[in-house]
This record gives structure tokens, C-alpha cells and sequence, in this order.
């Protein structure tokens, strides 16, 4: 199997004629992917990469100077990102209500996917950036320790700073991929793609299953078979939240130019801090836990927040974004570290007894947090129950079982 990774590396002391080559050279390119997208949009989602190679290939040399190697980089950045939409749109899918109601008075909602179709504009590519492509666009120098980029302006050596680099130095076991370059206050950044190959995980040779329950109040509660529990508070984040909602609210009501932008700014910074608590949360578990491990974690698609009301609420997205990018870096991590992350339905995880099976929604108190069999008498914390449930959905998989679930009929006996 292979992994891939991003690593994040600073540029550092960069004179003002390879900066300006730089900022020329990223914009140039911004726009050719503009332009691109342009006829993507034109041509009826045309994302084949020889055709777009085709027909694009001149304007791309002559009217925004981009060597043979960038044009077809930019190509496929703007391919990419239209998958990437097209994957999403799929996912949320259009839902209408029918006007008519059931027989308990409620009303019939109907659904159907959506494509790329759906889009009113071409998809903008708003940041300054640049793909380069190993070998061709970019090259490290370990001479000087040095990343060769090629511009509009030709080749810049330039110095940079990356924790742990050397590692990724090792070609019997990293292969380097793309190089993405971008400015962000002033400092330039690359997010260079790295590849290892990795032996194929052996599930039923995992020495441990760990079931883990992302929530609000507990970021992550963590159960295994020797059933410890391991609960990661979120008091903190849900205080810095607040503090972040109350901001927002405060420079909404302004409305002016100025607090738009400071609201992009805040915006920006809470993901970044959302960034820095998942690294860390993921690191952490990883490291307590050790090697062959098998985490367990539901799948997000139909995992619906208490508390959140409405899918459109910034709260909403918010969270679902901030559990997704949990289970991407917890994946990862634990891909390079001889264990694997499932995902299991989250169906019925918080109203089953792990003693007995009973499958009861009554039997969990919101209130309490309290979750109390009506058939065996076994009570737990509702965090911890959920993530016991996990667990076992997760022993299952290591038996064998490709898809396992708790079914409620089987449990009503
Ligand atoms: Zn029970």
C-alpha cells in the first residue's frame, strides 16, 4: 500500500529578484488555471487531460508563457478540482420536499445526487500558486540543501526550513512527488507530496482494537479491549470556540469593509488552530497506543451532532470538517506506524448495551449523559458507551467481517 504525505516547508532568505520571480510566476499561473476552468465550463465538463492538452496547449504557451511541463500541471490542478467538487456535490445530494406527508403526519422528503451540472460558474481558482513537477520543475540539491523551482524567470535555488527533513531523504523508502509553491504574509511556503510503500496491513494480526467516539464535549473517547477508557476533554476547544463565535458575531454586526476582512482573517486562524489540536490529538494516540493497532471510528457519513440543528449553521461545518480532518491525519499516522484506521456504520452505537445487545433509544438520558440497559441493568457514560460500541464493530472487522453492524431486529429477542 502506499501512503502519501504532504510535508510543509518555509523558503527562507529570498532576494527581491527571485520573490518577484516568484509572485509572477504564481499569478501567471493562477490565471491559466482560470482560464482553464473557463473551458472546462464551456465544454461540458471536458476533464480528459490529453483532450484539455489539445485544445488548450498554444493559448497556455502563448498567452500565459507557461512551459510545456506547467501547462499540463495546471491542466490537472484544474482537473483535480473539479473531481474534488464533483466528489462533494455527489455527497450532498439535493433534497426537496414532495408536499406530501406519511401516514404519522410527517413530511416525505425526496433526494437525487447532483453533478457538476449543477454549478452556475466555473469553478476560481482565487490563490497564487504554482505546481511543479519532480525532476522536470523541481529538484532538491543536497550540496548546498537547497530546492531548485523553475519560474517564469527560470531556475531559483533557494534555501528553506523543514523539521525531520532528512528522513525524507531516504530513497529506499520515500519517493518525492509534486511541489505546490505559495505565499501566505509575506513568507513563501512549498507543500511538497511524498510517497512511501508500505506492506499491507494484516487486520487479523492486529494486537489491539480501539474504539474511538469523536463528539463535542470529548473530542475523542477511546475504549479497548482491556477496557480502559481514555477520554480527550474538548472544554477547551469549545471555550476557544465560543471566544471565536463571539468574535465573528461582533465584526458580522459591523459589516464594514474592514471587519469582512478581519472576519476572513479570524476565519483562517481558527482553522489553523483546529489544525494544531487534530495534529496533536492524532500524535497523542498514536503514540499511546503503539504499533498493529486497528482504530475504530464511525463513518461521518451518517453521523448526525446532537446539538446541531441545521447542516447550513458555520457550527455545523465547522465540526464536520474538524472530524474529518481527524480521521485524515489519524489515517495516516497510523498507516506509518503498522496499524490501520476502519470505519464503521455509526448506526445504533449510542443506544446499544455492550453487555447484553439490547438495541433501546430510551435508554440513553441526553440529560445525564447516562446511558442504563431497561433489560440487563449495565450503565455507562454515554461517551464511553458509544466508543465500547465502536470497539466492537472494530473486533469485528479483525474476524473478518467486512462490513459489520449492529442490526436492530437481531437484538429484539
Ligand atoms: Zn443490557
Amino acid at each position: 500500500m502506499d501512503q502519501s504525505i504532504t510535508i510543509k516547508a518555509q523558503l527562507l532568505n529570498i532576494d527581491g529578484e527571485t520573490a518577484s520571480a516568484f509572485r509572477d510566476t504564481v499569478l501567471m499561473y493562477r490565471d491559466a488555471c482560470n482560464f482553464i476552468s473557463q473551458y472546462v465550463f464551456d465544454h461540458d465538463f471536458e476533464l480528459h487531460q490529453a483532450k484539455l492538452n489539445k485544445a488548450l496547449y498554444h493559448d497556455l504557451r502563448d498567452k500565459f508563457a507557461l512551459k510545456s511541463q506547467m501547462a499540463q500541471s495546471a491542466i490537472k490542478t484544474v482537473i483535480a478540482r473539479y473531481k474534488t467538487v464533483k466528489t462533494q456535490l455527489s455527497q450532498k445530494p439535493y433534497r426537496y420536499d414532495t408536499g406530501k406527508t406519511d401516514s404519522k403526519g410527517h413530511a416525505i422528503w425526496s433526494q437525487f445526487s447532483r453533478g457538476l451540472s449543477w454549478l452556475w460558474q466555473p469553478i476560481f481558482f482565487k490563490r497564487p500558486q504554482l505546481d511543479l513537477q519532480r525532476g522536470r520543475d523541481w529538484s532538491y540539491k543536497a550540496t548546498t540543501n537547497q530546492l531548485s523551482l523553475n519560474t517564469l524567470q527560470g531556475r531559483k535555488a533557494v534555501d528553506f526550513a523543514c523539521k525531520g527533513f532528512d528522513q525524507y531523504l531516504d530513497e529506499s523508502k520515500w519517493k518525492f512527488g509534486s511541489l505546490k509553491l505559495l505565499q501566505f504574509e509575506n513568507k513563501w511556503y512549498v507543500h511538497l507530496s511524498a510517497t512511501i510503500s508500505l506492506p499491507d496491513f494484516q487486520a487479523s494480526q492486529a494486537e489491539h482494537v480501539v474504539g474511538i467516539d469523536r463528539g463535542l464535549r470529548f473530542l475523542a473517547s477511546c475504549y479497548d479491549e482491556q477496557g480502559k477508557t481514555l477520554f480527550y476533554s474538548g472544554q477547551k476547544v469549545l471555550r476557544k470556540r465560543r471566544k471565536y463565535k463571539k468574535l465573528r458575531a461582533q465584526l458580522q454586526a459591523k459589516g464594514t469593509k474592514s471587519a469582512k476582512r478581519r472576519l476572513k482573517k479570524i476565519g483562517q486562524r481558527e482553522n489553523r488552530w483546529m489544525s494544531d489540536v487534530n495534529h496533536c490529538l492524532t500524535k497523542t494516540l498514536i503514540d499511546h497506543y503503539g504499533k498493529n493497532i486497528i482504530f475504530a471510528l464511525e463513518d461521518l457519513t451518517d453521523v448526525r451532532f446532537a446539538t446541531e440543528k441545521s447542516s447550513k449553521d458555520r457550527r455545523y461545518e465547522m465540526v464536520s470538517w474538524a472530524f474529518y480532518q481527524f480521521e485524515q491525519f489519524l489515517t495516516y499516522k497510523a498507516n506509518l506506524n503498522s496499524s490501520a484506521v476502519v470505519k464503521v456504520p455509526a448506526k445504533y452505537t449510542s443506544q446499544r448495551c455492550p453487555k447484553c445487545g439490547r438495541i433501546r433509544k430510551e435508554n440513553r438520558n441526553h440529560d445525564l449523559h447516562l446511558y442504563v440497559c431497561d433489560k440487563c441493568g449495565y450503565k455507562s457514560n454515554d461517551d464511553r458507551l458509544a466508543s465500547m460500541n465502536i470497539q466492537f464493530l472494530g473486533t469485528l472487522y479483525r474476524s473478518g467481517e467486512e462490513t459489520p453492524q449492529f442490526n436492530k431486529q437481531a437484538s429484539a429477542e
